[in-house]
């Protein structure tokens, strides 16, 4: 069936036809709970009806005009972002690891501008920011770099959640511009930082003149139960990559800057042919505003630490079960070994999930999914992965 696609993705034998909240159903009218939600992109679930009927009307209304003139629906997006995250300017994409490499590009031009021939960048140990060969250089996966290079130089990879391996790179590499990193990894195992780690990391790049940059592509968007994951600490960074539930389902990205980063990019400096158009700013726009009207932010907080706690309640001794982790609706359950089988097992009950990191089950579902719907996450996973550690 897919055999005129390219073969980048071993996909799932299942393909759906339509959805509806935290449902979707397949071509055999069989019904699925999707706790992937499309890997953390439909925030609002499915055929949310504030989406819907946004997208269909600015479809009617116009679709493109480039960024040769005024983009009333971007300017809205932008001062929206400016208002959750406290940042001045907005620049659009079209996907995470093109903003990620927007963040790249603004790091090394603001070392340029100060003389810095080699800009550097510090990234983590299991970082994912994306497939383009910027972002592969700063991005810790041996799977997905392998075969690409060369890949572009100026990255230093140091251990996550550990402020003196950063102090110690930047101590030996005095061409440092920036700091990249996820508050909470997504693809590298839904491995979370603390809080006084960002904080005081947030003290160092100010110290030493870094941008601190963030990659909220996967946490941002509500899915910790704020706008941004980085809040829970606090801070203001000075680059905020996001991308993923941004547009509710649409493809954006977009970066937001402030303090040192602003203004650093001018014109003719970058561009983007379909970035922050009328159609995914309309949708932009229309899943900022739903989330902020029915309250979503809280409600994936109280529902997360809900799913949470009854995954932990359920799986309190089972053998093979290291870990239940995340924060809002980002959530994962690390296995003592490889347990990519499960996916598909899930899905064979009815249920998507995904498996990151080889032994890390990851959940992303929709931020509207209910407390009972969570319930039934944990009825249909639990006794598949009792089932799983009791085999040899
Ligand atoms: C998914 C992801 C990306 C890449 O986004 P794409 O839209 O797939 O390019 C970058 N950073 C993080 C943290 C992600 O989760």
């Amino acid at each position: 069936m897919t055999s005129a696609i390219s073969n980048t993705y071993a996909r799932l034998p299942v393909a759906f036809t339509h959805g509806k909240g935290v449902w979707l159903w397949d071509t055999n009218g069989r019904r699925y709970l999707d706790a992937m939600a499309g890997i953390g992109v439909s925030c609002l679930g499915h055929g949310h009806p504030k989406l819907v009927e946004a997208i269909s009307q600015q479809a009617a209304r116009l679709i493109h005009t480039s960024n040769l003139y005024q983009v009333p629906e971007q300017e809205a997006l932008a001062q929206k972002i400016l208002d959750i995250s406290g940042m001045t300017e907005v620049l659009f994409g079209n996907s995470g690891a093109e903003a990620n490499e927007a963040a790249i590009k603004l790091a090394r031009y603001y070392g340029y501008k100060k003389g810095n021939t080699l800009p550097t960048i510090i990234t983590m140990e299991s970082s994912w920011h994306g497939r383009t060969l910027g972002t592969l250089a700063a991005t810790d996966s041996e799977k997905a770099r392998t075969g690409f290079g060369p890949l572009p130089e100026g990255f230093i990879k140091v251990a996550y959640n550990d402020l003196n391996a950063i102090k110690a790179a930047g101590d030996k590499e005095p061409r440092v511009v920036a700091v990249l990193l996820e508050v909470l990894q997504g693809e590298g195992g839904i491995r979370p930082s603390d809080i006084t780690y960002m904080q005081d990391l947030r003290k160092l790049c100010t110290e030493r003149g870094w941008l601190m940059m963030i990659d909220e592509v996967q946490s941002g968007i509500g899915r910790t139960g704020k706008w941004l994951a980085h809040q829970w600490a606090d801070i203001l960074p000075d680059v905020v990559v996001l991308a993923k539930g941004l547009g509710g389902g649409v493809p954006i990205g977009a970066i937001a800057a402030r303090g040192p980063a602003a203004g650093v990019l001018g014109p003719g400096s970058h561009g983007t042919t379909f970035g922050g158009g009328p159609l995914v700013c309309a949708a932009g726009n229309a899943t900022l505003k739903t989330l902020e009207d029915d309250k979503l932010l809280d409600h994936a907080a109280k529902v997360g630490t809900h799913l949470k706690n009854a995954l932990k309640e359920a799986l309190k001794g089972v053998p093979g079960v290291r870990e239940v982790r995340g924060q809002g609706l980002m959530l994962g359950i690390e296995l003592d070994k490889p347990c990519g089988v499960l996916v598909s097992r899930a899905l064979e009950a009815g249920l998507l999930i995904n498996v990151t990191r080889d032994r890390v089950i990851r959940m992303l579902p929709p931020l509207i999914i209910t407390e009972s719907e969570a319930d039934e996450i944990v009825k249909i996973l639990v006794p598949l992965i009792k089932a799983f550690n009791a085999e040899s």
